[in-house]
């Protein structure tokens, strides 16, 4: 069993300023994500996209975010525990123990829920069955390794739109392929692309995958036509996420639809235990970024005082070290 003073519970924007926040405080760190890389929805979702509402960034890149982030709490070495997911809380001696999916156990002075979301799981492209890690994915973590390739996205959304802005620059092709005529995109990110050398299909579904080990070519059948073949190195399924709490549903917290409740103090129900981020709720409550980062302070910090009495409340301010 592993002791740590805080585990956090989700590896987005509001967990991994936490970890930033409990390292200050002194505590040591555990960071639990079911993903295999830190950032939340922003590297599953949007990590090229430039966010506007950050505090003292008045333009940032999702990507260049998480990277900051996760410099932020380095100095800290939290320990990471991703690709795997955060199971069951029980307690004892008082303490909150965290059980993971690889049997891992933890024994926590105190654990913050950043859940999210819950865990979001990506809709499956029908025609993919059997080819996940052989040339198909549903985010790209890294853009370089679709460098050269003949890319294909499938979906009508802002993800979509915005694989095509950020990977047209390095693929050797981008083709769009979407079931219906109109987008759900941003009207203005449609035309960006547009006036790209990106190929956009509409009224179509890819039908089929070709390829032995690894896709090598798809099948594009236009409504009322005859289904045209494709080369493909990668095909890129933007087509959403189901979010789903998970098991942080059965773990005794007071909850109103999916998300926790929690006091001024990021505190829930369950003793030791916080929340904070895109999962809480309170009267007022806003999901932002820039919300997430308040409520990790205050969480780590009212945190702090349970796990050692003797701690102040306020950490002291961080530019008088
Ligand atoms: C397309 C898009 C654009 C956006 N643009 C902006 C913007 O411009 N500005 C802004 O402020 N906000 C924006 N948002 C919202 C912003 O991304 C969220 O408010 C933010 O990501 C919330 O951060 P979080 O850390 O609370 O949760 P999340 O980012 O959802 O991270 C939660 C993490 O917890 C993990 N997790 C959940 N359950 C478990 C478990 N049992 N075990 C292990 N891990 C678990 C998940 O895998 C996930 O990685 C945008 C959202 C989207 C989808």
């Amino acid at each position: 069993m592993r002791e740590v003073d805080v585990a956090i519970v989700g590896a987005g924007p509001t967990g991994l300023f936490a970890a930033y926040y409990a390292g200050f405080r002194g505590l040591s760190v555990a960071v639990i994500d079911t993903l295999p890389e830190p950032g939340g929805q922003i590297s599953a979702m949007y990590p090229e996209k430039a966010i506007l509402d950050v505090g003292g960034f008045p333009t940032i890149k999702g990507r260049d975010l998480v990277t900051n982030l996760v410099a932020q709490a380095a100095p800290f070495a939290p320990l990471y525990l991703l690709g795997v997911r955060a199971e069951t809380l029980s307690y004892r001696d008082g303490l909150p123990v965290l059980a993971l999916a690889d049997g891992t156990e933890l024994s926590c002075g105190a654990v913050l829920i950043t859940g999210g979301m819950g865990g979001f799981t990506p809709r499956l492209l029908p025609a993919a069955t059997g080819y996940l890690g052989a040339g198909i994915v549903y985010f790209v973590p890294r853009l370089d390794d679709l460098a050269d390739h003949d890319v294909l996205i499938v979906g009508g959304g802002d993800s979509a739109f915005d694989w095509a802005l950020a990977l047209h620059p390095l693929a050797r092709s981008v083709t769009l392929v979407h079931r219906r005529d109109r987008f759900r995109a941003h009207a203005a990110t449609v035309g960006r692309v547009r006036d790209l050398p990106v190929r956009i299909v509409v009224n179509a579904q890819v039908t089929v995958l070709h390829g032995d080990e690894r896709v090598t070519a798809a099948e594009i059948k236009i409504d009322g036509a005859t289904a045209e073949r494709v080369p493909v190195d990668t095909v890129v399924a933007a087509l959403g996420f189901t979010a789903d709490l998970g098991p942080l549903a059965d773990w005794g917290l007071e909850l109103d639809r999916r998300h926790v409740l929690v006091t001024s103090t990021m505190a829930t129900n369950l003793p030791r235990v916080f929340a904070a981020g895109d999962i809480v709720d309170y009267p007022g409550k806003v999901r932002l970024i820039a919300t997430g980062f308040g409520e990790a302070a205050t969480a780590v910090n009212n945190a702090a005082v349970i796990i050692d009495p003797a701690a102040h409340l306020f950490p002291g301010h961080s530019s008088e070290g």
